[in-house]
């Protein structure tokens, strides 16, 4: 497993691979690498010949600089996780090689209708920040594909229509949310928790599903199921931020009639932000 942090070397290494035909597989992460990464990155050595990882936490997407400067960094422990898969390539760029001239001066990727719902609305420029670091990495890496996971889906969709919009040559594959045995997604937020509240953020799951079973069952009041799934969240003792009933989509509001839905949420649980989203199809 070869680790890289310099561009040019990346280059040199993609170049031999594509000479002998050999397909790439992406997998961008910001490390703290836990199971979730883990399953994505077993996924893209399925799908390609050879695997690209990269960890990098990218300060254009913190909206909060106390938030980016906490943000868990444990390259050896990440290592240490990646090399029984085989991986290929670990790429590990700093912020003053991938933003030379300063992140004021950064030519910016903007995708549209992303800052005024869920994610978007609560994370000033987050999307923004996400979608220029991922153009970027997809131009350093020309990787085939690149997998994402549906952890997080608003920025999954935000990717795909980049993708789409730029026509850039990558196929993008989601991939599906692992969870402790307790249903609390897996997340490098997840350290900030305590025991107690590890226990506590399962809750989130619960009116996931709790909401989902309501709907399959009949229930088409999406505002008041939304209301009531927001309300049981914060009897629970978190601080919501939303809990939307979309069209899976693109992320409208869901309106009857619509079949295929995601529900989503982002709820504050002492010093962690969680988010976690489930599909509900009616077809
Ligand atoms: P991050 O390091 O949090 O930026 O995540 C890197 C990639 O891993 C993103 O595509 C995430 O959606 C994905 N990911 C994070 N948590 C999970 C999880 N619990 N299950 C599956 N994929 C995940």
């Amino acid at each position: 497993m070869q680790v890289i942090d310099a561009e040019h070397e990346l280059a040199e290494q993609v170049q031999s691979w594509k000479y002998h035909n050999k397909t790439i597989a992406f997998v961008p992460t910001m490390g703290n690498l836990h199971q979730g990464h883990l399953s994505l990155i077993n996924k893209a050595k399925e799908l390609a010949d050879k695997v690209i990882i990269s960890i990098f936490v990218n300060p254009l997407q913190f909206d909060n600089n106390a938030d980016l400067s906490a943000y868990p960094r444990t390259i050896d422990q990440d290592l240490a996780l990646l090399m029984p898969l085989q991986c290929d390539l670990v790429f590990i760029p700093n912020a003053q090689k991938m933003y030379p001239n300063g992140m004021a001066q950064q030519t910016l990727v903007t995708v549209p209708d992303t800052d005024d719902k869920l994610c978007g609305k609560y994370r000033t420029g987050h999307f923004g920040g996400v979608a220029t670091v991922v153009a970027k990495l997809f131009n350093m890496v020309q990787a085939d594909i690149a997998v994402f996971g549906e952890k997080d889906y608003q920025q999954l969709l935000v990717i795909k229509k980049m993708v789409a919009d730029l026509s850039m040559p990558i196929q993008i594959i989601p991939a599906p949310t692992l969870r402790e045995d307790n249903g609390l997604a897996m997340s490098s937020r997840n350290q900030y928790l305590t025991e107690a509240q590890r226990q506590q953020a399962s809750g989130i799951y619960q009116v996931l599903e709790q909401a989902r079973n309501k709907i399959q069952q009949g229930d088409r009041n999406y505002p008041q199921l939304q209301q009531d799934a927001y309300a049981q969240l914060e009897q629970m003792g978190f601080e919501p931020e939303y809990f939307d009933i979309r069209r899976a989509e693109d992320l409208e509001l869901a309106q009857q009639g619509d079949m295929e839905l995601r529900l989503l949420v982002a709820a504050k649980l002492g010093k962690a932000r969680l988010i976690d989203n489930m599909a509900c199809n009616l077809a």
